[in-house]
Order: structure tokens, then sequence, then C-alpha cells
């Protein structure tokens, strides 16, 4: 008896695999007889091994997990975590004396699709978007006591967050309890609350970029809009900044940025924090700023939703150039995966040219190297930002 279920392919639709993207659509199956969740081997129409992954009948059918047959499991995910945790190590993020929080596994882009895993000071944060992955919790858990021993005091399985409802799936410690979630990044504190908060309870992707904010803080008026935990308002502060405004339309999200920002204490600027839509803040607001940040969340989630995302992407740029002075800065991100970097340059570009302003465009912002993006898997791409000079 096979110890896997099989799934047999289309004899045309071989070639997505053989190039090791880590997605089969349902159309490309011949032949299948699995559950949700199985853990399967696909093979090619004449009976070649080509992969395993999990299944699920849905539209993505099965998400690769190895491209050559694998006799233990558990190895395999000890394996990969392991290796996610080495080029962290590589990266400064493990040892670091100023950091310690950052993303151990991107789902593809470390070779564990649909699994996201952030490191918070000794408390890792789960979040399974699939049933089968959600399945491989227990191999998730000993491949990560296997890695961090004794460093890893508690596990948080949130996946129940990004489940079907209908699972009824809860979220759980797998081990250890509930922490008092304090984390250092680049030196800054903040309180990290993972099991109310947003995703895994902070956004890691913005680090690089919240210390780039730091060359362009010291005695300017800045406004974070979008700032959620107020990440780039504790960094632009502790830069020297005069004036910081938060805006986020979550009360919880303006309570945790007044918690951080208490944290971390400056003599130098005022904060001021505003529960708003942010596109009415810019619209009502008469105050001009040396420096803003727009990074809202995902306004397109599926490429129907594409056009309206960017001429959002537009309104609100085009907001943000009318509050600007003259020799200020703007950091603007799209997270949307499906808006790409040209269609959001592009919705900026028209925004700039609306509002007549002189606009260079000083860096190229995208995803950090703890969030690495599988070659083979381009769909792994999602942040995109740009910072521009504005005269
Ligand atoms: N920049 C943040 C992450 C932003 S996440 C950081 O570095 O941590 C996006 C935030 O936008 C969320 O906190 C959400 O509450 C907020 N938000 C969503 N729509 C909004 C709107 N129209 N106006 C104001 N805030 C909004």
């Amino acid at each position: 008896m096979a110890q896997f279920s099989r799934v047999v392919l289309r004899r045309s639709k071989e070639d997505a695999v053989r190039r090791f993207h880590p997605w089969i659509f349902s159309g490309a199956i011949a032949q299948v007889d699995a559950q949700d969740g199985d853990i399967v081997e696909v093979f090619s129409n004449s009976g070649e091994f080509l992969a395993i992954g999990l299944y699920h009948n849905s539209n993505i059918a099965v998400k690769i997990l190895a491209f050559h047959p694998v006799k233990d499991l558990d190895d395999l995910f000890t394996e990969r975590i392991r290796q996610a945790y080495q080029l962290r190590s590589q990266l400064g993020l493990t040892e670091s004396e100023t950091t310690n929080c950052y993303r151990l596994i991107n789902a593809e882009g470390d070779n564990l699709p649909g699994l996201i895993v952030d490191w918070y000071n000794g408390t890792a944060v789960v979040q399974a978007y699939s049933i089968g992955m959600a399945q491989q919790r227990h191999r998730i858990l000993a491949g990560l006591r296997s890695v961090y021993g004794d460093k890893l005091r508690s596990v948080y399985d949130k996946s129940a967050a990004v489940l079907p409802h209908t699972l009824n799936a809860k979220p759980e410690y797998l081990l250890g309890e509930k922490e008092e979630g304090l984390v250092q990044e680049y030196g800054h504190r903040f309180q990290v609350d993972w099991e109310t908060g947003q995703k895994t309870g902070f956004f890691l992707d913005q680090r690089e970029h919240r210390q780039l904010l730091t060359h362009y803080s010291a005695g300017k008026q800045v406004l974070n809009t979008f700032s959620y935990s107020g990440g780039f308002s504790v960094y632009a502060l502790q830069a020297g900044a005069s004036l910081v405004h938060s805006v986020d339309s979550s009360a919880k999200a303006i309570d945790l940025t007044k918690q951080n920002i208490a944290l971390n204490p400056t003599e130098t600027g005022t904060h001021e924090a505003f529960t708003d839509d942010v596109f009415d803040f810019l619209k009502t607001c008469d105050q001009q700023y040396d420096a803003i940040v727009l990074d809202p969340p995902a306004f397109a989630k599926n490429v129907s939703a594409r056009h309206q995302a960017v001429m959002a992407y537009k309104r609100l740029n085009l907001q943000a150039f009318h509050r600007l002075r003259s020799g200020s800065v703007l950091f603007t991100f799209s997270c949307s995966q499906v808006v790409q970097r040209d269609h959001f340059q592009g919705a900026v570009l028209a925004a700039a040219i609306e509002s007549g302003r002189s606009v260079r465009i000083l860096h190229h912002l995208t995803q950090p190297a703890d969030h690495p993006v599988n070659l083979f898997h381009p769909e792994g791409l999602y942040l995109k930002g740009l910072v521009l000079w504005v005269e």
C-alpha cells in the first residue's frame, strides 16, 4: 500500500512543476484520490515522480513541499526550519543585541507553502493558511524545538484567524503560555500582543524602512499614516523629529501606538495620535509636513479589485502631495500582492502629475531579507515602496 495518496497530472500540464513552481492548479490534475489536508505524491502522466505536497480540493490543489521523494516528514520540516533559521542567522537577526524579532518562515519563500512563523523574543507565532499545513502543527513545533532548544519558551498557533471559520479551529499555545511580548527592533522597544493584534502582532516587514526614515527625521515634522502600533512614529521621534502625528482608524491601534511611544521616551519631540480615517485626516488637516509615511493595508485582495485599488493609491498619494512642504520626503507603500510595482508607480506618477509637484525617486523599497521571495514563485513578492523627494 502506498504511504501517501497519489495525484496524477495531465500530460500537457506538467511544465509548471518542472519549473519548480510550488503550486499545482486543479485544472492540471488528471486523477486524484485524496482528502483535504492530505500529504500527496504528484506523478507525471507517464508515472514519473515529480513532487510531494499538501492537497486541498480548490483552485490551488497542491502546495508543494519538496520536488524529491520524502521518506521522513519529521526530518523534512525540521530541516526546512533549520535552513530558515540559518538564513536569519546569516542576516544577523538571531544573535542581535538590538533586534530580537523577525520573520522565521515566510511561506513559499522558505519552501513551506502557506506557513508563516514570526519570532518575538522567545515566542514563535504560527499562522498556517491551509488545512494541510495546520495539520502539520506538531511537526512544526518539533522543528522549532529542535532548532531553538531552550531559547523557545512559547509557541502560539494563530492559524484559526486565517483558516475558514467552518473548521472551528481555535487559537492556542502549542508550548508555554502568554508572555509579556516586549521586543526590540534596532534598539527600539515595542509591546507586541500576538493574541489580539493584527496578523501575528507586529509588522516586521517594515523594519528596514523604519530605519531608513531615521535619516530623514531629525528636526522634522512627520506624519505617520496607517500607523498601527506606531513603528515609524517611534523611530522618527527617536531620531529627533520635532513633531510626529500618527493616524489610524482603529482605536486599538492608536492605543498600541501611544503605548509604544511611551516605551521609547524622548525629550526632543512631541507626539500626537489621531483615531481617524486617513483620507479624511489628509483632507481636513491644515498642517504641512516634512515627511509623510503612507503604509495602507492591501487595497486589493484579488485581481478583480486591482483597478479600484490603483485608483485609491492615486487618491491617497495625491492627498499626501498636498500636505508636503517643498523639500520633503514621502515614504509610500503598497502591500497588495496583485498590484505590481509598475501599477503602483503609475498611480504615484498620476498623483504627482495632478499635484504639479516636482518629484524624484530616492529609494526603491521592497520586503526585507527575512521575507524572502522564492524565485520560482514570483507571487510571493507583495511589498513595494518608494521614497520620494518632493519640491
Ligand atoms: N505601518 C504600520 C502597519 C500598517 S497596517 C506599521 O509599521 O506597523 C495598516 C493599518 O491601517 C491598520 O492598523 C489599520 O487599522 C489601518 N487602516 C486601515 N484602513 C484605514 C483608513 N482608511 N484610515 C486609517 N487607518 C486605516
